[in-house]
């Protein structure tokens, strides 16, 4: 872990307002510790298994993200705990999460994955996805469904480029798809555009993001 470079990020990210989520995933327990001794209460994982193990051994003050894809199955391990779900990319996930946070009378913050890169291998809802979810999730509201999932922004993945300018326009595409979203759910917490890492949450920054999820840079090569 690097102190500096997380300092660093620190102070970057705090002109624009973007917050940062650590990506742990991989990591030990003791280098969580370490970066949690910092100051840091975000922290970002993509496995179960791996998140459950750690969420016993760490401070309860922690604000657990996921931010893999997530089985429907899986969710009843999580829903005691996480803060918020990055990768809600179906509804049938969003009724899981809501069913479950009812479950445990808590309240889970969600953010839709939209896919925005040109590599086929990344999850994430299309447009016309997204905007059936919309359309069905507003139809339930009426009914008071979906009162403890509540929809927080949107999480993307940039493509994995030297190319700038895609990467700028992929960021610009996922803020328009942002706006969408906040005028969508007028009753949501809608204020969190989730987007950048290591390698481009600079790019990131200058298109908007308020919050950037950023691994290697801080722990280390995975
Ligand atoms: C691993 C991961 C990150 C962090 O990646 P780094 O390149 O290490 O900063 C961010 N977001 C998601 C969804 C990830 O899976």
């Amino acid at each position: 872990m690097s102190v500096s470079s997380y300092q660093n990020i620190l102070d970057i990210l705090k002109p624009y307002g973007s917050r940062l989520v650590a990506v742990s995933k991989t990591k030990s327990v003791e280098e969580i510790r370490e970066l949690y001794n910092q100051g840091q209460r975000d922290f970002g994982e993509n496995y179960v298994q791996e998140l459950m193990e750690k969420e016993t051994a760490l401070p309860k003050d922690i604000r657990w993200h996921f931010i893999g894809h997530l089985q429907t199955n899986k969710v009843k391990f999580i829903a005691p705990f996480i803060y918020m779900i990055q990768s809600v990319d179906s509804l049938k996930l969003l009724h899981e999460i809501d069913k479950q946070a009812a479950k445990n009378q808590r309240v889970i913050f969600c953010l839709l994955q939209i896919f925005i890169a040109r590599e086929e291998t990344k999850f994430g809802m299309n447009e016309t996805e997204l905007d059936s979810l919309i359309i069905t999730v507003n139809q339930n509201r009426q009914n008071e469904k979906f009162s403890h999932s509540l929809i927080s922004g949107c999480m993307g993945m940039a493509s994995l480029t030297e190319n700038q300018a895609l990467i700028h326009d992929e960021f610009k595409r996922l803020r328009e798809i942002f706006e969408k979203i906040k005028t969508s759910f007028p009753s949501d917490p809608v204020d969190t555009l989730s987007m950048g890492m290591s390698s481009d949450y600079l790019i990131a920054l200058e298109m908007g993001s308020s919050m950037v999820r950023i691994g290697s840079l801080i722990f280390g090569k995975r």
